[in-house]
């Protein structure tokens, strides 16, 4: 937990956020920004920066995100037709909040290179 961290205080409820799904150790909300009809945001509750700051012993939550992000593509109905995980790495890259998440997106056709 990092006192300021957005992402950490949307995990603690000490700031709203759409939230969908959570377990014990990952949550999933709207995207408040959303980048396509389905657009949510998955992160770990615990505070990890960024993908390169991953340890072996902290690697596992991102298989965790994943897992949520597939589950909510099911019940979103877009898993049929195609959805896009992304994890952005550095401000190069467009992380633009320090906390780590995964994008998932879908709804729409997407291009590919994205740009
Ligand atoms: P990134 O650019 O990969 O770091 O993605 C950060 C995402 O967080 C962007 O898509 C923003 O729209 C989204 N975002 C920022 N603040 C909030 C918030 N308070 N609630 C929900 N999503 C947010």
């Amino acid at each position: 937990m990092n006192d300021d961290c957005l992402f950490c205080r949307i995990a603690q409820r000490r700031l709203p956020a759409e939230i969908v799904a959570e377990d014990d150790d990952v949550l999933a909300f709207k995207d408040v920004n959303p980048q396509a009809p389905t657009h949510l945001l998955v992160i770990p509750k615990s505070h990890i920066a960024r993908l390169s700051d991953l340890t072996p012993e902290t690697a596992r939550v991102v298989g965790q995100t994943v897992l949520m992000a597939n589950r909510l593509a099911q019940q979103s109905g877009i898993a049929e037709p195609g959805y896009r995980l992304v994890m952005n790495c550095g401000p190069q890259a467009g992380q633009s909040v320090w906390h780590l998440h995964l994008h998932l997106l879908g709804g729409r056709p997407m291009k590919w290179p994205p740009g």
